[in-house]
């Protein structure tokens, strides 16, 4: 059996991860958690301007931390009429709470007419063994707008108010279908090749 740590303390992120990465189990694959390893409490810090440099930072750490195989995220919203914003500051656009975000946001863009209110979610992973020092990387997008109010029950962050193009309702009103298309399903599906690769040694 070999143990893949998911590092993070985001649980949005961490249940998405663990409905997504749970086909591993069929290679021997167990997952575990920043609370399985004590670690849950400790907020790491992303100091670099690119999500692939973050999620480098972060599941380096961690799997030199815990000698565990680690993956790490780091992901946000870009919205076309903000030039961009949030960006990697994503999860710190606002203080409060999600709900607080997802207003702040909607005010930024009052006025601003369906065709100017396109956005994409990015989100970059790294797994690291810190046996071999190798590392796997992928990333993965999802295009869509922002809608003019939050709709939906599910997920987490600006989910409430993103509409994936092609869909008629919001990430948060997805439920597990999200896992589909979205940037954090399409990178860790991306880095699965790699990560066997990696377990096998
Ligand atoms: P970080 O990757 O921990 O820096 O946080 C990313 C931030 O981007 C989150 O706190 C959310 O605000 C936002 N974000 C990233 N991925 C998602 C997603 O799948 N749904 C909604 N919001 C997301």
């Amino acid at each position: 059996m070999t143990t893949l740590l998911i590092g993070t303390t985001n649980q949005g992120k961490l249940r998405e991860f663990e409905a997504i990465l749970g086909i591993l189990s069929a290679d021997g694959v167990t997952l575990a958690n920043l609370r399985d390893v004590g670690l849950d409490s400790l907020e790491l810090d992303e100091p670099y301007a690119t999500f692939a440099d973050n999620a480098r930072h972060k599941a380096a750490w961690y799997a030199r931390q815990t000698g565990l195989i680690a993956l790490a995220d780091d992901s946000g919203l870009l919205v076309d009429a903000l030039d961009g914003r949030p960006g990697v500051y994503s999860a710190r656009y606002a203080p409060g709470t999600d709900a607080d975000r997802c207003t702040k946001l909607l005010a930024e863009l009052t006025g601003v007419p369906d065709e100017r209110r396109t956005a994409r979610f990015v989100c970059a992973v790294a797994v690291v063994d810190p046996a071999s020092g190798r590392t796997v990387e992928a990333q993965g997008v999802v295009e869509g707008r922002i809608a003019h109010q939050p709709t939906g029950t599910s997920g987490f962050g600006f989910d409430p108010i993103f509409i994936p193009h092609g869909s008629a309702v919001s990430l948060s009103a997805m439920g597990e279908d999200k896992h589909a298309i979205s940037h954090r399903g399409r990178a860790a599906r991306a880095a699965l090749a790699g990560v066997r690769a990696l377990i096998k040694g």
